[in-house]
């Protein structure tokens, strides 16, 4: 099981891809250039860092010392990279910029999660939810990729907005630096030490696979050694099921995957995630059954958000253990969260736990999500708009 499995490839799917990405760049994010000509250094791999070194008439070790300052230390000002000479420092100072998004806000919910609302330089918004988890120093960021979502999941309020744009690399990577600002989590502690904001969950706003390329480029530069440092064990990608794009990244950057499940039959799933109709569950599960680096150490996490009467039923408990043999799987039992004008109810909490009982005596743990920060409404598919409703009063 620990062996990877070579992805199954053809035309088709080669071509899907192509497509998805070339639509992702019809909503590609603001340049990295601010007005007055400074670059963004921030999201630029190691590789285009030392072009910009080069660019300068600089050495490919400066970009080194860079890469260490903004990603190890966490320095944003060039005055306090002191390993780099004076004039240096000053010649850095008129070209480049280390960026953060701005805080507009910040909240602290009575269960110890904190919410932020960063505000990027075109005036998009984003959340960012750092969840403690308050027996130990340990926590996950749960991170956005996009401003709205293309795609319409019922029960999703992100699904109700629009896609206005994907975010770029450098506001990607800067939700997790600037929630570590937030607690000084800096300079980024070593492997084998305890971090408080340990883990990463790209299940904020938006599809992260409809935004490939920048979503892997930012989680390949947390995941470098020599400056954040996360592993690819610690970050957890959520998907509601790109078929064509999950081979690519479960190849090429190897993190946890999740997907979100929701329903164990078409008709249902077509209407709740309605991206089933071109993906449909069967080659959701095939996708899943192949994706690389999955073992029974690192399981493919199934949300299964909890809707009263709509997809809770014990007949749908048994189809998900039907439907997840053969894949080293855990189960996220999802308390819906409604919001203003939502469709459905949270199912009973008798409901859930029957449901919950019977995949779990299927030997896949299940646990039943318990909502984190309700008071500040930072709970899964309630980001953004709530906040702006709450600010405008
Ligand atoms: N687009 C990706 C990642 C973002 S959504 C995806 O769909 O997987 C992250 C998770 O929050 C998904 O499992 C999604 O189904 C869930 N979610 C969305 N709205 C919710 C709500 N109102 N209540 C509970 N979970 C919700
Ligand atoms: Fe988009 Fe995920 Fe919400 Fe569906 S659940 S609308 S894919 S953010």
């Amino acid at each position: 099981m620990n062996a990877p499995v070579a992805p199954v490839e053809d035309d088709l799917t080669a071509a899907e891809r192509e497509r998805i990405l070339a639509k992702a760049a019809l909503f590609a994010p603001p340049p990295a250039v601010l007005p007055d000509g400074r670059r963004e250094l921030v999201g630029l791999s190691r590789a285009e860092l030392e072009a910009e070194m080069a660019a300068i008439g600089e050495k490919p070790f400066r970009a080194k010392q860079l890469w260490h300052w903004i990603y190890h230390q966490g320095e944003r000002n060039f005055a306090r990279m002191t390993s780099i000479a004076g004039p240096m420092r000053a010649k850095l100072a008129e070209r480049f910029v280390v960026g953060r998004p701005e805080v507009s806000a910040e909240q602290t919910s009575r269960d110890s999660t904190r919410k932020w609302l960063f505000r990027w330089r075109d005036g998009q918004q984003v959340e960012t939810v750092y969840i403690p988890d308050n027996d130990e120093d340990r926590g996950a960021v749960c991170i956005s990729t996009q401003v709205g979502c293309t795609l319409s999941c019922r029960f999703c309020h992100t699904g109700t907005q629009r896609l206005t744009r994907n975010r770029g690399v450098a506001e990607i990577v800067g939700q997790f630096m600037a929630a570590r600002d937030s607690y000084g989590e800096w300079p980024s502690p070593k492997d084998d030490q305890p971090r408080r904001l340990s883990t990463i969950v790209v299940m904020g706003m938006g599809e992260p696979l409809y935004n490939y390329e920048n979503t892997a480029k930012a989680l390949r530069i947390v995941m470098d050694g020599e400056g954040i440092g996360l592993s690819r064990r610690r970050i957890t990608l959520s998907t509601s099921g790109v078929v064509p794009m999950m081979d690519r990244c479960g190849r090429e950057l190897g993190v946890n995957l999740a997907v979100s499940l929701h329903a164990v039959r078409d008709d249902l799933r077509n209407e709740i995630v309605p991206l089933n109709r071109k993906y449909p569950i069967a080659e959701l599960m095939a996708a899943c059954r192949r994706y690389p680096g999955a073992s029974n150490s690192r399981r493919i996490t199934f949300e299964y958000v909890m809707l009263r009467d709509v997809n809770d039923s014990e007949a749908e408990a048994h189809e998900l253990v039907r439907l997840l043999e053969g894949i080293p799987a855990k189960v996220n039992l999802i308390p819906f969260n409604p919001w203003p004008g939502s469709p459905y109810k949270t199912s009973t909490y008798e409901q859930t736990a029957k449901f919950a009982a019977i995949v779990n005596a299927a030997g896949y743990s299940s646990p039943i999500r318990r909502p984190r920060g309700r008071d500040i409404l930072a709970a899964c598919g309630q980001l953004k708009t709530e906040t702006e409703r709450a600010q405008r009063g």
